[in-house]
C-alpha cells in the first residue's frame, strides 16, 4: 500500500516503515560518526525504548558504546491494513541493525507497569546476562493499570490557577486558544502515580531483590523543567508534580543502590517534539519559538544529539554538571539567557500572520512528520510499502 500521513489533531494515525527505518539508520550512522564512546556500561536495559529519548539512548548505548540491550516498549504491530505504530517500525529497524552488527538486542512489547513484564524481563536478564549494568527508565505513559486492576490516568493540567494559552493545529496551521481548568487532588495524585517515580523504584527494587544489579549499576530517569513561560502548564502543573516525585525516588534509590555501589540519576533534558510531548497543551508554540532561536544560534539538538552529548560529556564523566537537586542538566543550551530572551519576548505575540516570521513552525511540523517516518529525504513515498514488518519480540 501507499502510506501517507493521516493527521487528526495532535495525532498521526499512520506510520511509514521505510521512513522509520531511514530515521533509525541515520541515527546509527550519526552516533558511529562521532567515534566510540568510552565507559558505556555493557548490559543496558531501556524501559521505554521505542521512541524519543529512550530509543536515542538505546542507539547510543549499542552503536556508540557497543552495549547489549534489552528494550521494553508498548507498540502496535500492523493489523488488517492499518500500519504499525512508529515505535514498532523503529524497534524493528534497530533490532535488524543490531543483529547485523552482532549486537545482542531483545525486545519486550507490552505494559511495563505489569508484574508479568517485570517477571519476563528479569528472567531474561538472569538467563542471558546474570546482571544488568545500567537501567534507563524512559517511559512516557498516559495511564497505568495497578496490581488491583484499577487503571489511573495522567492529566496535563495546571494546578491552582486556570491555564490559558495557544496551540497550533498541525494540519491547518491554525492558531487556537486553549483554556484548561486546574486539576483536582485526585487528578494530581493519578498523574504522580503514572509518571512519578514509584514504578521506577519498583523495577529497581525487584531487580535488586533478584540479585540482578551488577556492582556499580547506574539507573537514570529523564525529566523536564522548562522555561518560565511553560511553568504554568508543565513544571507547576500536574506533570511537574510527577517529575518532582522522580527527585524523591532518585534519593530513595541512591540509598538502595549504595548496597551494590550503584547510583541513581535524574537527568534534565531539553524540550523536544516526541510522541509524548506533542500532547502537551501550549508546547507547540513554545517549541516552535525555541527551535527558531536555537537553530539561529546553531545549538538546536534532537533526541540523539542530546543523548550523545550526555554520554560523551556527563553521564560517565568524573566531573558532572549537577544542579542543587543532584540532577544532570542537559537543558543548559535551552536555558541560555539569549535563547530564553527570544522565547519570552515573543511569547504572547505569535499570531496567525506572523507564525512563520517569529517561529519555526515549519521545522516543528517537519519534526512531527519525521516522528512517524514521513518527510525524510531519500525515501520514496510514492513507492508501495508492506505494512507488516516482522520483529522478534516477546508480547504481553
Ligand atoms: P516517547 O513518547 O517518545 O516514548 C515513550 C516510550 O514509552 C515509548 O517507547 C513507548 O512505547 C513507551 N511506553 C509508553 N507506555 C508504556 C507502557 N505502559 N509500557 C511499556 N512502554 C510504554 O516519550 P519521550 O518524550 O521520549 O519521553 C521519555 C521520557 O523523557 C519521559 O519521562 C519524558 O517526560 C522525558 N522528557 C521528555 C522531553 C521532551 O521534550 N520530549 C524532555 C525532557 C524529558
Amino acid at each position: 500500500m501507499i502510506i501517507a500521513p493521516k493527521i487528526k489533531g495532535f495525532l498521526c494515525t499512520t506510520a511509514h516503515p521505510a521512513g522509520c527505518e531511514a530515521d533509525v539508520m541515520s541515527q546509527i550512522d550519526q552516533i558511529k560518526s562521532g567515534g566510540p564512546i568510552p565507559n558505556v556500561p555493557k548490559r543496558v536495559l531501556v524501559i521505554g525504548a521505542s521512541g524519543g529519548y529512550g530509543l536515542a539512548t538505546r542507539i547510543t548505548s549499542a552503536f556508540g558504546g557497543g552495549a547489549e540491550t534489552i528494550g521494553v516498549f508498548f507498540e502496535r504491530p500492523a493489523l488488517k491494513g492499518r500500519t504499525a505504530s512508529p515505535g514498532w517500525y523503529k524497534s524493528a529497524a534497530f533490532s535488524k541493525a543490531a543483529d547485523e552488527a552482532g549486537l545482542y538486542a531483545k525486545n519486550f512489547n507490552g505494559d511495563a507497569f505489569s508484574q508479568a513484564m517485570k517477571d519476563a524481563v528479569i528472567d531474561t536478564i538472569k538467563a542471558d546476562w546474570g546482571q544488568v549494568d545500567m537501567v534507563v527508565y524512559s517511559l512516557a505513559a498516559p495511564a497505568r493499570t495497578l496490581a488491583s486492576g484499577e487503571t489511573v490516568r495522567s492529566v496535563l493540567k495546571p494546578i491552582g490557577e486556570p491555564f490559558s494559552g495557544a496551540t497550533i493545529d498541525f494540519n491547518s496551521r491554525e492558531l487556537r486558544r486553549v483554556a484548561l481548568a486546574p486539576a483536582d487532588e485526585a487528578e494530581i495524585a493519578a498523574t504522580v502515580k503514572v509518571m512519578g517515580g514509584e514504578d521506577w523504584e519498583d523495577w529497581i527494587g525487584q531487580l535488586k531483590d533478584q540479585g540482578c544489579l551488577a556492582p556499580g549499576c547506574l539507573t537514570t530517569n529523564y525529566t523536564y523543567l522548562g522555561s518560565e513561560v511553560t511553568f504554568p502548564i508543565y513544571y507547576h502543573g500536574t506533570i511537574g508534580r510527577a517529575k518532582e516525585d522522580l527527585d524523591r525516588a532518585a534519593q530513595a534509590l541512591a540509598l538502595e543502590l549504595s548496597e551494590v555501589n550503584g547510583h541513581a540519576r535524574v537527568i534534565v533534558m531539553k524540550g523536544l517534539l516526541t510522541q509524548a510531548a506533542s500532547a502537551i497543551p501550549g508546547m507547540s508554540v513554545y517549541l516552535s519559538l525555541l527551535f527558531k532561536a536555537m537553530k539561529a544560534a546553531g545549538t538546536h539538538e534532537g533526541c540523539l544529539e542530546q543523548v550523545d552529548r550526555l554520554f560523551r560529556t556527563q553521564l560517565f564523566s568524573a566531573v558532572q554538571r549537577l544542579d542543587e537537586a543532584g540532577r544532570i542538566r542537559m537543558d543548559d543550551w535551552e536555558l541560555k539567557p539569549e535563547i530564553q530572551d527570544y522565547v519570552q519576548s515573543h511569547w504572547g505575540q505569535v499570531t496567525q500572520d506572523n507564525l512563520d516570521e517569529l517561529t519555526d513552525f515549519e521545522g516543528y511540523r517537519a519534526a512531527f512528520l519525521n516522528l512517524h517516518g514521513f518527510d525524510f529525504e531519500g525515501v520514496d513515498y510514492a513507492c508501495e510499502q508492506e505494512p507488516e514488518v516482522p520483529m522478534a519480540v516477546q508480547d504481553f
